[in-house]
């Protein structure tokens, strides 16, 4: 017998991989650029030439039994420190290689955090709408995922309702700031007031209480806007980064986990992230790909191009009469459905060759979910077929 639940997972259908290869079919019947297709979150900028340069570096210049040989299971120690170093000169901390645990994207640094400091039973809170994977990860950890929506005037923070969800079963919370799907980054008051939360029921509780920071997005920002640094705000911070989307290196799964020092027996809980990575098979990250982070750790995300997405997509949506939140960070628009059932209003949208996500996917309700990292001729060629898609609710 197989197991019931993962083949469950393996079968169910997911509405953005549907969306996506519909997409795939419809452009091989009337011409790609007939399909405006923004579903996926794929980046459509071109890793920076750094890469490609410390690719063909690596490859001419190391032996081949070194360059694709085993790492330690942690990642090669000049790596961690390059990055280490890097966040010290961008936050003003103290991190070292024994800080950090090399990862295969920010999926694998998920899991290893829910991993590492859950008992089963244990709540995470998510702030909805969310990355619809955090449920599947936080459920394979036998733990509960308890949903809190983020405020329904700005998709920020919603504090009060955050302090009420957390019990004694809480083990710890993620946040994602820049956020997929919404856009928002949370601003320092509001991270310095959950941190408050936190420790207060930290206290009330007598255990810790993990903030997950899931930071893929970190660098993609607009108009200069600051991201700040979590752990600056709570001592109890997990940061979980990938270079899948600031670098666009999505196919060669790259990441980690920070364990800050600030964190409550910081040394235990990076032995149990170094344990999770074990017990999970996440162990010694894509080595090539750790060495060209550690020549390009300082490389700076092109976000030019996504920035001008951003303004045609949202500007265009806007003027055509669509509610949306303006996005201040990651590659993706929130739109209000143009009916209360956003599923049907997704299907209705591709009668159109629109293939947008309904918001059901990320644990909300009548929203729907553009990826603006496309190119610029897919935004701007596709706002006659937004319009008309309006005029037929106008109608
Ligand atoms: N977290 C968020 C919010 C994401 O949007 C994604 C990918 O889209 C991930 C995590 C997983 O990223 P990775 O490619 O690094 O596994």
């Amino acid at each position: 017998m197989i197991n019931q639940h993962m083949y469950e997972l393996g079968s169910a259908p997911s509405a953005i991989r549907e969306l996506f290869a519909y997409g795939l079919e419809r452009k091989a019947q009337i011409g790609a650029d007939k399909v405006f297709d923004f579903s996926l979150g794929n980046p459509s900028i071109p890793a920076p030439k750094a890469v490609a340069d410390a690719l063909i570096d690596l490859v001419s210049t190391v032996p081949a039994d070194k360059l694709h040989g085993y790492t330690p299971a942690q990642g090669t120690p000049a790596v961690r420190t390059a990055i280490a170093d890097s966040l010290n000169r961008r936050f003003r901390t103290e991190y070292t290689a024994a800080n950090l645990y090399m990862t295969c994207g920010a999926a694998a640094s998920l899991n290893i955090c829910f991993n590492a400091i859950s008992n089963p039973g244990d709540e995470f809170i998510v702030v909805a709408p969310y990355f619809p994977e955090y449920r599947v990860w936080i459920e394979n950890a036998k733990c509960t995922c308890v949903e809190v929506l983020a405020r329904e005037d700005n998709f920020q923070l919603d504090l009060a309702a955050i302090e009420a969800a957390i019990t004694p079963a809480t083990k710890g919370m993620v946040i994602n700031t820049p956020n997929n799907p919404v856009g928002s980054v949370y601003p320092a008051s509001d991270l310095a007031a959950l941190g408050s939360i936190l420790r207060k029921k930290e206290l009330e509780y007598g255990h810790a209480i993990y903030l997950i920071a899931d930071e893929p997005y970190r660098e993609i920002v607009y108009d200069g806007l600051d991201v700040p640094w979590v752990p600056g705000f709570y001592e109890n911070t997990l940061v979980c980064y990938s270079y899948s989307k600031s670098l666009s290196l999505p196919g060669e799964r790259i990441g980690y986990v920070l364990v800050p020092q600030t964190a409550d027996d910081w040394q235990r809980v990076y032995a149990a992230v170094a344990g999770a990575g074990r017990a999970l098979g996440f162990v010694c990250a894509p080595a090539i790909f750790q060495s060209v982070i550690e020549r390009c750790v300082d490389e700076p995300s092109d976000v030019a191009a996504y920035k001008e997405n951003r303004d045609a997509l949202y500007g265009g949506l806007t003027e055509l009469g669509y509610e949306c939140v303006a996005p201040q960070g990651a590659f993706y628009l929130w739109v209000r459905s143009l009916e209360p059932d956003a599923t049907a209003f997704a299907e209705r949208a591709k009668a159109h060759e629109l293939l947008i996500v309904p918001s059901d996917s990320f644990g909300a309700k009548g929203w729907v979910r553009l990826g603006y990292c496309v190119s610029h001729d897919t935004i701007v060629n596709s706002l006659p077929a937004f319009a008309e898609l309006k005029a037929e609710y106008d109608a």
